[in-house]
C-alpha cells in the first residue's frame, strides 16, 4: 500500500551517476543556499584574518625593502576596504550574488598584492609565493558557492597577475616559474573543491532524509506528532493574524482493541495504514494528516470553517465505514472511526484548540461512536451522526 501524503525523502543512491554529477556542479537554488547559510561564518572569518596577514606582510615587506614597503602602504587602504566589503555582503542569501562579490574581493586582493610587489625591490620574482595564499582563501570560501563558481574562480585566480604581466605592469615577471608553480596548484586545488562539494552534498541530503525521516510516522509514512505540532503553530499564528479560519480534527479507530485482539496485529497495522491513505485522499495539498497515537490521527486544515471541517469529517467517517478490510484468511470485516472537530476561536492557542477537538472526540465516543462531534461554546446540538458538544 502506498504511503500517503509521505514527506519527500531525499534519495540520493538512486539518482543517476549523471544526475548526481550535474547537481554537484549546479546545485538546485534551496541547496546551495542551505550550504552558503553554513559557510557562512567560515567565509567571514577567513575575511577578518586577510586584515592580520596584510599588515604582517607589510612588516615582512618592510624589513626586506623599507623603501619600496613604505609607498605599497597607500595599496593597502583599498585592500582593507574590500575585506570590509566582503563582510558586509556576506548578508545577501544567493549564493551566485555572493560568489560573484566575494570573486571581486580576492581579484581586488590579488591586484593589490601584485601592484605591491612590483614596488618592492626584486617583489615581483621574491613574491611569487604569495599568489598561493590566494588558493589558500579560495579553498575556504569557495566551498559554500556552487562547484562550478569554485572551477572559474581557480581558473581566474592565476589569470590575474598573468594578465597584468601581461599589460607590463609587473616588470620582471618570472612567467615560467609562475606557470610551473600555479598550474598544478590549480589543478590540485580543483580536486580538493570537488570533494569538499561532494562531502557537503552527501552531508546535506543525509541531514535532509535525517529531518524527513524525524518527522514521518514509519508505520503509515504520513506525519507525526512532531511535524504537526509546530505546523500547527504556524497555522494558527497565521489564522489570528489573517482573521481567517483553521479547523482541527482528532480521529480515534473505535474499537481498536477488538480488531487486534480478532484479526491480530498485523491486521490491526493494516487497518491505520488504510486509515492514513483515505485522510491523505480526503485532504488539500495544504492540509496535513498525521498519526499523533497509536490509532489516533490529528488532522489541520487551514482556511476550513467549522462547516467545511465537518463535511471532510463526516465524509471521511461515512468512508471509512464502508470499506472492506480483509484479514490474513481473507474474511472481510469493517471499521469505524469516531472524529472531534475544532474551529478556531479568538484567544486560541493550540493546546485549547486541540483540547477542544480531543473533547469533541471523547462526546463522540461517549454518544454510541461512529460519529463526529463538535468541541462548541454554544451547548450541545445534534445533526444526525453530528453533534456540537458545548465546553
Ligand atoms: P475506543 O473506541 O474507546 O477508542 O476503543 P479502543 O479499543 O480503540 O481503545 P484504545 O484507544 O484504548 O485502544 C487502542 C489500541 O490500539 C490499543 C493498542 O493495542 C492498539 N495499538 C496502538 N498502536 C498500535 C499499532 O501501531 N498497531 C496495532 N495493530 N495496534 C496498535
Ligand atoms: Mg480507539
Ligand atoms: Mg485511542
Amino acid at each position: 500500500m502506498p504511503p500517503p501524503q509521505a514527506n519527500t525523502v531525499p534519495e540520493t543512491a538512486s539518482r543517476s551517476l549523471l544526475t548526481r554529477w550535474r547537481r554537484l556542479w549546479f546545485p538546485p537554488p534551496d541547496l546551495s543556499r542551505r550550504l552558503l547559510r553554513e559557510h557562512r561564518f567560515r567565509i567571514a572569518v577567513c575575511l577578518m584574518l586577510l586584515a592580520p596577514m596584510s599588515i604582517g606582510f607589510w612588516l615582512v615587506d618592510r624589513i626586506i625593502d623599507p623603501v619600496g614597503a613604505e609607498r605599497t602602504l597607500m595599496l593597502k587602504l583599498p585592500f582593507l576596504v574590500t575585506i570590509l566589503f566582503g563582510m558586509a555582503v556576506l548578508k545577501e542569501h544567493r549564493p551566485w550574488v555572493v560568489g560573484v562579490l566575494q570573486s571581486i574581493v580576492l581579484i581586488a586582493h590579488l591586484a593589490c598584492d601584485s601592484l605591491a610587489l612590483a614596488l618592492l625591490d626584486n617583489g615581483v620574482k621574491a613574491g611569487l609565493g604569495g599568489y598561493i595564499v590566494a588558493y589558500l582563501f579560495a579553498m575556504f570560501i569557495l566551498p559554500g558557492l556552487p562547484l562550478v563558481w569554485s572551477l572559474l574562480v581557480v581558473l581566474f585566480i592565476p589569470s590575474v597577475p598573468l594578465g597584468m604581466a601581461l599589460a607590463g605592469w609587473l616588470p620582471g615577471f618570472p612567467y615560467a616559474l609562475f606557470a610551473m608553480t600555479m598550474l598544478p596548484l590549480s589543478v590540485c586545488v580543483l580536486i580538493l573543491m570537488i570533494f569538499a562539494a561532494r562531502a557537503g552534498h552527501l552531508r546535506d541530503d543525509l541531514e535532509q532524509r535525517l529531518k524527513a525521516a524525524s518527522n514521518t510516522d514509519p508505520l503509515t509514512g504520513i506525519s507525526n506528532r512532531r511535524r504537526f505540532m509546530p505546523a500547527l503553530a504556524i497555522e494558527l499564528q497565521r489564522a489570528q493574524r489573517q482573521n481567517s479560519p483553521l479547523a482541527v480534527l482528532m480521529l480515534d479507530i473505535d474499537r481498536f482493541k477488538r480488531v487486534n485482539d480478532r484479526y491480530g496485529h498485523f491486521t490491526g497495522d493494516q487497518v491505520i495504514c488504510r486509515l492514513a491513505q483515505l485522510c491523505g485522499e480526503n485532504l488539500r495539498s495544504f492540509d496535513l494528516a498525521a498519526r499523533v497515537g497509536g490509532e489516533e490521527f490529528a488532522l489541520l486544515l487551514p482556511g476550513a470553517d467549522l462547516t467545511q471541517a465537518l463535511t471532510v469529517a463526516e465524509r471521511l467517517r461515512q468512508q471509512a465505514a464502508a470499506l472492506m478490510m480483509k484479514d490474513g484468511y481473507g474474511q472481510a470485516f469493517h471499521f469505524t472511526i469516531s472524529i472531534g472537530v475544532a474551529g478556531v476561536a479568538p484567544g486560541d492557542d493550540a493546546v485549547t484548540l486541540l483540547s477542544r477537538a480531543d473533547k469533541g472526540l471523547y462526546q463522540a465516543k461517549q454518544g454510541g461512536r461512529n460519529r463526529v462531534c463538535v468541541g462548541s461554546e454554544d451547548g450541545q446540538k445534534k445533526l444526525g451522526h453530528l453533534t456540537l458538544v458545548g465546553t
